[in-house]
């Protein structure tokens, strides 16, 4: 359900508590998804944030023998033909926060502190709107982000894996690198979703944990 506002540019969305699909497709690899049922945390013309919760049962890639894509080296971590898993997300449950135009979503993950002040910054395509959730593309490249205003990239090595194995151009790399410098001027200007409230988010406990579609399909069940 949608509806489009006067200036064209917002959708109106979900309500806190909607269940819905977040879903990550790969050109490289097509019919395949990472995809991961939410609950809807809040949805405005600013962003999008829902909540994954810890066990939530979810469709992701795995090699064409059913191994972990890790288990793959190099350029066959991408290249190398692949098939459809499911498993359960072991980590602990994350708030992530899209923006509508921006090319990076973030991930807040509790430590210690009981804080979710553990911000990953997963570089990715816009994000788009089904009718059941929202659609995006993984670039590889990611940053860690464990103070304010610092942080790491992380995965450098496989944007050139993927680049050898063909998933990116290298006009796509350099847009890549480019979303980068972006996410890490918002990081050091400690910019929204950063300053952010959500470091002190707590799920709703009455929230049933969301199920994949009924049609959901996959070669292998994994841990
Ligand atoms: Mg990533």
């Amino acid at each position: 359900m949608s509806e489009t506002g006067s200036d064209g540019a917002y959708e109106r969305g979900w309500q806190y508590g909607d269940q819905i699909l977040w879903t990550y497709t790969n050109p490289a690899h097509p019919g395949l998804v990472d995809q991961r049922p939410v609950t809807v945390i809040a949805d405005d013309e600013r962003h999008l944030a829902v909540w994954l919760e810890s066990g939530t049962r979810m469709l992701h890639h795995v090699l064409a023998d059913g191994r972990g894509i890790r288990e793959a080296d190099g350029p066959a971590r991408f290249g190398a033909p692949r098939a459809q898993g499911v498993k359960d997300w072991q980590g602990p449950g994350i708030v992530a926060v899209f923006q509508p135009g921006v090319a990076y979503s973030v991930w807040f993950f509790l430590t210690r502190s009981g804080l979710r002040d553990s911000f990953y910054v997963n570089l990715e395509d816009p994000y788009t709107r089904f009718e059941s959730g929202i659609l995006t593309a993984d670039h590889v490249l990611d940053i860690v982000v464990d103070a304010p205003g610092g942080y790491r990239l992380k995965d450098e090595d496989e944007l050139n894996f993927a680049f050898d194995a063909g998933m990116f151009s290298a006009e796509q790399v350099a847009r890549i690198r480019s979303a980068a410098e972006t996410a890490i001027a918002d990081i050091s200007a400690w910019r929204f979703p950063f300053d952010s409230d959500y470091p002190h988010f707590r799920p709703n406990p009455d929230w049933p944990i969301p199920t994949l579609p009924a049609d959901a399909a996959w070669d292998f069940e994994t841990r």
